[in-house]
């Protein structure tokens, strides 16, 4: 890997790593004598970063215990009070910004830039977000209160971001949480347990235990009121099944093969400009990527040329390289299976331009042509750098091929035409569409899927309520009669 004068300095988060050396879980408002433990390592360079405790079924039994003791407290407070820590904690994801952008980038292999100018700003947008959220609930929620304690499961592509979705809805509603974040990339949630330490949050409000799928499994067959699960569509099915009957709550964030359509009269520099936001961005590894790009027939030579161009200017490289487009793959395992899809693409008959794998966790960005219906490329969540690329003829055409997945989670669609936008997008079935954009998050904007993307909304109203028991029912009164 070739350093050049444009890398971020990361000799500041490299120093907090030698001197924790290993990590406890973040229990009751401390970390915990170190036990078992795993590896987490910089995909980059396959360095080890850190070791990292194995959470085990006692330790999620105390995290739960931590937080359950913690809850009353916690939701006695008032709005105004939660809505003070809310603050305090973006202030604080602020004030270590650039820390959190160099560990998030080493743990996950994201490029430098995406990670400071996405990621770690959104996490502290989502938490002032709902600091008001924590002071407008009782308007807006009238009778309702919080579930009691949220036990949270996260996956690996955004760590941080999706500790923010999960964390700042449940504090504000007057939750407390057990997060486990996802066992590639545990480091930045670990930091931000510190940052729970600095602001003074009352112990056992927030509660990070580290570990793999047995220790997420642990967390669902524990004493927690809810489960809050971002990740894979076949883990958050098995989570169902080990929920049903118990009453409890749940809520699934899953995978998607998004499709992003670019009509006849679309701007065409635009939509390929969409592309790189949309399936280049984070390595693809993304759960609402636009993994399946629909051309109309019209244009597609057209488009197809551009979109070549553009990839072929896209840089692969050093994940802390500021001028780095695409960063490392997380982990050699995605690396395979990623390939292992795209081979089989290609025995199926599809044509891959690009893609190619590099020396360690690397993949250039690409996209399978020819492709049919059934391909096992159009079919499967990649996750990473390779997209699809068919074309229709008609509208309707467009619409039955992004209809034909069975994920829903979202879409792009590109029209110079507000009706012909508009009219596709309310016709795909995904939770979230987008009109001349890709990728567009904000926290006050519901973000959630549907069909086998899941059905929860994370962000804004929606979001809220899904932390939220429904209201008491008032009692009945006999109408005073005129
Ligand atoms: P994954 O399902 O393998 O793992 C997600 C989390 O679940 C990890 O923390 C993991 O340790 C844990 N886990 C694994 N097995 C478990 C079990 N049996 N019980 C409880 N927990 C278990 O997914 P991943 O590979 O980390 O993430 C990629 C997937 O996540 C993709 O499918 C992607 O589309 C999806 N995703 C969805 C969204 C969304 O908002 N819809 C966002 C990001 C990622």
């Amino acid at each position: 890997m070739e350093y050049g004068p444009s890398v971020e300095d990361s000799s500041a988060v490299r120093d907090w790593l030698a001197a924790q050396g290993r990590f406890g879980h973040f229990i009751d408002g401390a970390f915990t004598d170190v036990g078992a433990t795993f590896e987490t390592r910089d995909p980059s360079t396959g360095d080890v970063l850190a070791r990292v405790s194995q959470g085990s079924e006692a330790d999620v039994a105390a995290a739960v215990a931590a937080a359950r003791a913690a809850q009353p407290g916690w939701a006695a407070l008032s709005g105004t009070e939660r809505a003070r820590y809310l603050y305090a904690l973006a202030r604080h994801v602020q004030k270590r910004e650039r820390f959190l952008s160099v560990l998030e980038t080493l743990d996950n292999g994201k490029p430098i830039r995406e990670a400071r100018d996405i990621d770690v700003p959104l996490v502290a947008r989502h938490f002032y977000h709902h600091a008001g959220w924590a002071e407008l609930r009782d308007s807006q929620f009238p009778g309702h209160a919080p579930l009691g304690v949220c036990g949270q499961i996260i996956p690996w592509n955004f760590p941080l971001l999706m500790l923010a979705w999960k964390i700042a809805p449940a504090l504000a509603a007057g939750n407390t949480v057990v997060l486990k974040p996802a066992e590639y990339t545990p480091l930045t949630a670990l930091a931000f347990a510190e940052i729970c330490q600095e602001i003074g949050l009352p112990a056992g409000v927030v509660n990070i235990v580290t570990g793999d799928g047995v220790t997420g499994a642990a967390l669902v067959a524990s004493e927690v009121d809810k489960i809050a699960f971002t990740g894979s569509t076949e883990v958050g099915r098995g989570i169902a099944l080990a929920l049903a009957g118990t009453g409890r709550r749940l809520t699934l964030e899953l995978g998607g093969k998004s499709p992003f359509v670019v009509m006849e009269d679309a701007d065409l520099d635009a939509a390929v400009e969409g592309v790189v936001d949309s399936i280049w961005f984070n390595q693809g590894e993304v759960c609402c990527a636009g993994s399946r790009i629909l051309v109309a027939e019209a244009v597609a030579p057209r488009f197809e040329a551009l979109l070549r161009a553009r990839m072929a200017r896209l840089r692969v490289g050093a994940p802390l390289d500021k001028s780095t487009d695409l960063g490392a793959i997380v982990d050699p395992v995605q690396k395979d299976r990623i390939l292992s899809i795209c081979q089989a693409a290609v025995e199926a008959g599809a044509e891959l331009v690009g893609g190619q794998p590099q020396d360690g966790c690397f993949i250039a960005p690409g996209y399978l042509r020819n492709i049919a219906p059934a391909n096992p490329g159009m079919v499967e969540e990649i996750f990473g750098p390779i997209a699809t690329l068919s074309t229709f003829r008609t509208a309707d055409e467009a619409i039955e091929l992004a209809n034909a997945t069975r994920y829903g989670l979202a879409g792009s669609v590109w029209s110079e035409s507000a009706t012909v936008a508009t009219d596709l997008a309310a016709r795909i079935k995904a939770g979230v569409i987008w009109i001349n954009g890709a990728n567009m998050f904000d926290a006050a904007a519901s973000f959630g899927g549907m069909r086998d993307s899941g059905y929860s909304r994370e962000g804004g109203h929606s979001g809220m309520r899904d932390y939220l028991a429904g209201p008491k029912v008032a009692p009945m009164t006999t109408p005073a009669s005129p």
